[in-house]
């Protein structure tokens, strides 16, 4: 029988996940993802960082089943990905939002764009009207309906791949690199959607380069050579300032400034957690 486990409320585990490419059929010996094990709480708001080829992407596509494990087991909800009867229920209650808003864009309005998926999963009608209307405001594309996709800026196209995802109301949306290709506004933008969906109780998992992004996040999961190999808040993460540059990863803006202060003989505190209690002590 599927397992619709509330196990103390965790919504993702991977369990040991191994994972490697087929290359025209030939499978590849190189391990992407070498005893991976993570777990996610329900309702928690998690970064990845780790650097370009470290897995990331690919433990992303394990979420939903676009991928499964090699070896080792992901469970969704309880739901192992592995069982081709619980995939279209895992899809259901995985969303993904990738980097590129226009390869995410299907229709020629705003509303049509996200009816698309809703009519693909059948939903009658008379439901499907309110919800578009509730996602599109969720989103702030509010009386941008029948706008042609093609007209919005980045930062809006990125929310209308929003809206389409959380229009089938996931427990989960991962966002894999989804402010990477978007100008600091569209950024500024996609942050805000992130955090109104997280704070409507959807578990967020957000890879990103970005140090000052991974900040919003609850807590910060560090991948290299496809294993997880840190985490913890980011105030525990950006103190190990000589793990981060062991893997070329960014810190944050405040992190920077802080340290290039204590070099230059100002007696300021070992940690802050942020520009804001930065800019207080030095006040
Ligand atoms: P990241 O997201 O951390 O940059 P990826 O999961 O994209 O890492 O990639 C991990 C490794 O898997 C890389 O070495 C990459 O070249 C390889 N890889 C990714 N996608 C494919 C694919 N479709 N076929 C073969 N190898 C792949």
């Amino acid at each position: 029988t599927v397992f619709d486990g509330k196990c103390g409320g965790l919504v993702i585990q991977l369990r040991e996940v191994r994972f490697h490419y087929a290359i025209e059929g030939v499978s590849s010996k190189e391990w992407v993802l070498s005893g991976l094990n993570l777990s996610i709480p329900s309702g928690e708001y998690v970064a990845v960082m780790g650097p370009n080829g470290s897995g990331k992407s690919t433990m992303a596509r394990m979420l939903n089943g676009l991928l499964v494990p090699t070896g080792g087991q992901v469970l969704i909800d309880g739901l192992d990905t592995r069982n081709d009867e619980a995939l279209w229920e895992i899809r259901q209650r995985v969303g993904m939002v990738f980097q590129n808003p226009d390869n995410q864009i299907v229709a020629t309005t705003v509303r049509d764009d996200i009816a698309f998926g809703l009519e693909n999963r059948g939903m009658p009608r008379e439901e499907m009207i309110p919800r578009i209307e509730e996602v599109i405001a969720e989103v702030g594309l509010d009386g941008l309906e029948e706008t042609p996709p093609h007209h919005l800026s980045g930062g809006q196209k990125q929310r209308l791949a929003i809206a389409g995802v959380i229009a089938m109301r996931p427990r989960v949306v991962v966002f894999d690199e989804a402010t990477s290709m978007l100008d600091p506004t569209g950024r500024g933008e996609v942050l805000e959607a992130i955090r109104r969906l997280h704070e409507g109780g959807t578990t967020i998992v957000h890879i990103t380069h970005s140090a000052d992004e991974a900040l919003e996040a609850e807590r910060i999961m560090i991948m290299a050579g496809g294993r997880l190999q840190l985490e913890g808040t980011p105030a525990e993460v950006f103190s190990r300032a000589e793990a981060l540059s062991r893997w070329s990863l960014d810190v944050p803006f405040h992190v920077k400034l802080r340290e290039g202060l204590i070099r230059r003989g100002m007696p300021l505190s070992e940690k802050t957690a942020n520009t804001e209690e930065l800019v207080e002590e030095l006040w």
